[in-house]
């Protein structure tokens, strides 16, 4: 289905927002964000997905399409389809389901490498996050006592942190010497791209892995991956990216940045549903490159001679050679639902709007002017995707309960942070503005109590 883009809208073209600018582009009244929506050209797919209904039958305010994706309506048939051809052909569903099993993992190939800006070739769904960051570390993190440690952001997702750890251990290196962390400066909310290019620069020698996450979870800064690869490079560091927080949300271009591997979990703004499959990319450069160690399966080899079960590996060529397993159909169904969605609208239109959304919020928060919250995301849009993590001084927790009783569905960090997360797909801008009126009205209600 093609949508006519009759939306208007303008965009800030200065990478640096001041308030200003944002005083000139928005309003802060209801009936503003209501046109906004009417004159958003994709504003009809929110009907696609199912919206969480509270207690009294009113659609909850959900912005955590960060953690969990929702459900889209059309899974359901997706699900159903294999479920009949399992039920009505056993084992000859492999080869003669609608979609034959044996290659159901292709057909979300192309769809996915257009989200991640990847060559088909380089990109493959399989498995579950953290086991793609173990596999894509046994090829790319090989240690030489020299050269043998590995740079994240402090504050990193806590299973990257634990992988990584395990990593460092598993070749015998200490990770309390092996593991660097780059954090913001003293009083800032972020890490500045200047420092970790310098970081890069000084102790790249002795850096064997990069492994950011391309959007941090709880800040929401989405870093310069292009920047950071290629000074990686210079270093001849190895560069990944763990994009759980990226895919779907940012516009990426990992082949053309030359991102070593990536890797991604389909639940978040995927939609997958919980817990469902992975994606990973691997840089055509390495398609064949047999020097790799890596861990094998009879999944990633020469699919013309799989069943012939012959005692050597063959692996495929490109990403597809890091498969192990035979593939989870039914998780794969579901992405399948989702990943249709997503390229019938296609990644920038939806980063478009994104960016638009997320401004508003920005722009409205800025508006309660209020010194109990801050908002520690970047302001530049280059450094952000959907999510913007609003600080909040003094009233603790009780404020985000507060905001959870009157209908809104965000999530807590300790110790002070609420994530946000407006999602283009489904959110709205009467989202956002509603989500403002009810934290502003409880803020200014607190006052005297807190
Ligand atoms: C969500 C998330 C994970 C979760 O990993 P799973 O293996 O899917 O449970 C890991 N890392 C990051 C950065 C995440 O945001």
């Amino acid at each position: 289905m093609q949508i006519p883009y009759f939306c208007k809208t303008i965009f800030i073209k200065n990478t640096s927002i001041n308030n200003k600018l944002l005083i000139n582009m928005y309003e802060n009244n209801l009936e503003f964000a209501l046109n906004k929506d009417r004159n958003d050209s994709i504003a009809l797919y929110r009907d696609k997905f199912f919206m969480p209904k509270q207690g009294n039958g009113n659609e909850f305010i959900y912005f955590t399409g960060n953690s969990l994706g929702l459900q889209p309506k059309s899974v359901r048939k997706y699900i159903e389809q294999e479920l009949k051809d399992w039920e009505t052909m056993g084992v000859e569903g492999h080869f003669n389901a609608k979609n034959p099993w044996m290659f159901y993992h292709e057909f979300l190939t192309d769809k996915m490498a257009r989200i991640v800006g990847g060559l088909p070739s380089e990109v493959v769904v399989m498995n579950t996050l953290t086991v793609n960051l173990h596999l894509m570390m046994v090829s790319f993190y090989t240690p030489t006592k020299v050269k043998n440690k590995i740079l994240i952001e402090k504050n990193a997702f806590p299973s990257d942190q634990y992988a990584i750890k395990s990593q460092i251990e598993f070749h015998g290196f200490n990770p309390a010497e092996c593991l660097v962390e780059i954090e913001a400066k003293e009083g800032e909310t972020y890490i500045r791209t200047e420092d970790i290019l310098q970081l890069i620069d000084k102790e790249g020698d002795s850096i064997a892995l990069i492994m950011l996450g391309g959007v941090n979870y709880y800040t929401g800064q989405a870093f310069d991956m292009q920047a950071i690869t290629e000074a990686g490079h210079k270093k001849s560091c190895r560069v990944g990216f763990d994009l759980a927080h990226g895919a779907g949300n940012l516009l990426l271009d990992l082949h053309n940045w030359n991102v070593d591997f990536a890797v991604w979990c389909t639940y978040k703004y995927l939609n997958s549903g919980p817990g469902g499959i992975s994606g990973c990319f691997v840089h055509k450069k390495h398609a064949d490159n047999s020097s790799l160690p890596r861990f094998a399966g009879w999944w990633g080899h020469n699919k013309a001679r799989r069943f012939l079960m012959e005692d050597e590996y063959l692996p495929i060529s490109g990403a597809e050679g890091w498969q192990l397993s035979n593939a989870p159909i039914l998780p794969m169904a579901s992405l399948l639902a989702s990943l249709d969605i997503f390229d019938e609208v296609g990644m920038e239109k939806l980063n478009k709007k994104s960016s638009d959304l997320t401004s508003y919020l920005e722009y409205l928060l800025l508006e309660i002017n209020d010194r109990r919250i801050s908002i520690i995301t970047p302001s530049d849009k280059n450094q952000r995707g959907c999510q913007l993590s609003i600080r909040v001084k003094d009233s603790g927790k009780s404020l985000f309960d507060k905001i959870t009783e009157q209908g809104v569905i965000a999530d807590w960090r300790e110790p002070d942070v609420i994530r946000v997360a407006p999602v283009p797909l489904y959110n709205s801008y009467t989202d956002v503005f509603r989500f403002v009126e009810i934290l502003s009205e409880i803020l200014e209600n607190n006052i005297n109590s807190s």
